[in-house]
């Protein structure tokens, strides 16, 4: 609301739960949004419905007309629904207010047909992190096929006006949405169904296009605030007003402005804020602070009014100087009447809260708010992935210059969520080597690149195992002797490993390695071959030893293995290398390792 200076009500007071629309893209959060509007429009109440910045507010006397016999406002006393209305655009879900989720309620619209999405899922999951309530708005049951339309009506009257045919389409489509949800954790049914909204999920079927359970979806989002919410709604509307950055926007005629949904106490045109930022918190002074003008009155000079004072909740434009460095999903605090000191405090202690670990080495992190930032360097802590650098905002060539100090292939990359890549980036990226991905869906971002990092430590096992010689246990077969020396040729057969040629050849006494000689060829079959592996018979030339002297026929013969390459097999390949060539290694370790309990470590 916007107060007036003679306001005169009771300084604690309710405000307006904060709701926010969220869903994959298409599946109809525009479309839903647009309807509540529309609708209020056609209910003559378009006057009491308004448009804030980055937000609508739609009172409690509208939600009232717009559902009908569903919301008696004599039931309810807090204000209305303020919808955060600019769905998609931002990742509203990772906003956040002190500590907690910036929105108090959330609907999450899923396409009857198309069903759960990658972005469903990634919204289910934030709003299971930071346990917000929310209801599924199941969008579009107008699509079934034989759909009869009801303009604006609830969904039970609509429902029992249709074939019996057509209710049985819609039933499992309803049904698959909450199999969907019971898979990720959530108990949920038809909201009709549901006694306890703390416990279970309710889903109402609803169409953006023809407004059928509309009146449900207001009424269900209303009474869950009124019974749920009433005691974090209680405010004090003259305190100074605290609230969190939606956007940093430059503004012909202001400069650098922020957008900001308030949600609690009031801010006033000469009020001094601490807002924050991507160093330190800043300290400026409003100069203004900014609604959308009325439609009718758009062809004014400005899209903007000016109003003297705002208070919770409420979506404002503030227009101040220094504001260049603010951050989407940073705190905003109006200064008034306290110490400074203290509020730049308090702001500091919020960024703290949500600062993300950084290592020496590691990855560049983008992301479009400080909670969706936060929500990617949980991801990635959980898999492992180490970050170098973690910023709101769009991919710059800065960024490139930091990823391109990695030492590691696999860590000259920039992870970049609901962002730009802006124009020189991707050029610098080439030519610096560096990676960039980018994706709308978290989980997605987090599989491409580990993809990417499994396809270089692919290629450079591949590399490392080519240099490296492999264990080989192989005996001498019994009367297979084709040449006594230089070099004997003998029938062999092998146990286990690779045995490659110009392998040096060695053969226990015990446990002490004696080096007999080098493999000079290999032939199977009466084909010269490069390797054999375990199981094959093959002949052996083996430069150096005498059959009959150094070496004998059922010898059980071995290749050597540098003490470098066993130790790199056994701490970096062991998964790289068949199992019967680790069982060689392991032997092979057993063996030298008693008489040199330190060989290869
Ligand atoms: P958003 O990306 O989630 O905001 O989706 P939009 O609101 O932009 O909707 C995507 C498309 O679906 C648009 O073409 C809408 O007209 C259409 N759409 C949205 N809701 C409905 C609905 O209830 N019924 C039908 N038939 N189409 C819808």
């Amino acid at each position: 609301f916007i107060m007036s200076d003679t306001d005169t009500r009771d300084p604690t007071s309710l405000r307006t739960p904060i709701v926010a629309v969220l869903g994959h893209v298409d599946h109809g959060k525009t479309s839903l949004l647009d309807k509540i509007r529309g609708s209020a429009v056609i209910e003559g109440e378009a006057g009491a419905i308004t448009q804030h910045i980055g937000a609508t507010a739609v009172p409690l006397d509208v939600v009232s007309s717009i559902a009908g016999e569903l919301v008696n406002p004599d039931d309810f006393d807090l204000p209305g629904l303020l919808f955060i209305d600019t769905p998609g655009h931002h990742s509203f879900t990772t906003l956040r207010s002190r500590g907690g989720a910036l929105a108090d309620i959330a609907i999450l619209v899923v396409d009857v047909n198309d069903g759960f999405q990658p972005q469903t899922l990634e919204a289910l999951d934030i709003l299971k992190r930071s346990q917000t309530p929310f209801i599924v708005a199941a969008n579009k049951i107008d699509t079934v096929p034989g759909w009869n339309p009801n303009e604006d009506t609830p969904i039970t009257a609509t429902y029992e006006s249709q074939s019996d045919r057509v209710t049985g389409r819609l039933d499992e489509s309803l049904y698959q949405i909450i199999g969907n949800l019971s898979d990720e954790g959530f108990s949920a049914d038809l909201y009709w169904r549901v006694q306890n909204f703390q416990r279970n999920v309710g889903v109402v079927p609803v169409s953006a296009m023809t407004g059928e359970g509309v009146p449900d979806l207001l009424a269900v989002m209303m009474g869950l605030s009124q019974r749920y919410m009433k005691e974090e709604m209680e405010i004090d509307v003259a305190g100074p007003g605290v609230g969190t950055v939606l956007e940093v926007k430059d503004e012909k005629g202001f400069g650098t402005t922020v957008d900001m949904v308030l949600y609690d106490g009031t801010i006033k045109a000469d009020d001094q804020i601490v807002v924050g930022g991507q160093n330190d918190p800043l300290v400026t002074d409003v100069r203004a602070l900014l609604q959308p003008r009325p439609l009718a009155e758009i062809r004014t000079e400005s899209r903007f009014e000016k109003v003297d004072e705002v208070g919770a909740a409420a979506g404002i434009k503030v227009a101040a100087p220094d504001l260049d460095d603010a951050m989407a999903g940073a705190p905003v605090r109006v200064v008034r009447n306290r110490a400074l000191e203290e509020v730049v405090t308090e702001v500091e202690a919020e960024l703290a809260d949500i600062a993300v670990d950084t290592a020496e080495q590691g990855v560049v992190v983008k992301a479009d708010t400080l909670g969706s930032l936060e929500a990617m360097a949980d991801a990635l802590e959980e898999a492992e992935v180490p970050i170098v650098r973690a910023e709101v905002g769009d991919i710059a060539p800065r960024d490139v210059s930091v990823a391109s100090t990695a030492d590691e292939p696999k860590q000259r990359a920039i992870l970049g969520f609901n962002v730009d890549v802006l124009g020189d980036a991707s050029g610098r990226a080439e030519i610096d080597d560096v990676t960039i991905f980018s994706d709308e869906v978290i989980y997605q971002l987090i599989e491409e690149y580990e993809e990417y990092v499994e396809g270089i430590e692919r290629a450079q096992q591949d590399t490392i195992l080519e240099n490296i010689t492999r264990p080989a246990r192989f005996r001498i077969l019994p009367d297979h002797t084709f040449r006594q020396n230089d070099p004997a040729v003998v029938g062999v057969e092998l146990y286990a490993g690779t045995l490659q040629n110009n392998n040096t050849v060695v053969k226990f006494e015990g446990n002490d390695p004696d080096r007999v000689g080098q493999v000079k060829g290999i032939q199977d079959q009466g084909e010269d071959v490069d390797e054999a592996r375990a199981g094959d018979r093959v002949s052996v030339a083996i430069d150096g030893p005498t059959v009959g002297r150094q070496i004998e026929e059922d010898d059980v013969l071995w290749a050597e293995i540098p003490e470098k390459h066993a130790k790199i097999l056994e701490q970096e390949l062991t998964s790289e290398i068949p199992g019967d060539e680790l069982e060689a290694l392991n032997m092979y370790l057993e063996k030298q390792r008693k008489r040199d309990p330190f060989w290869g470590k």
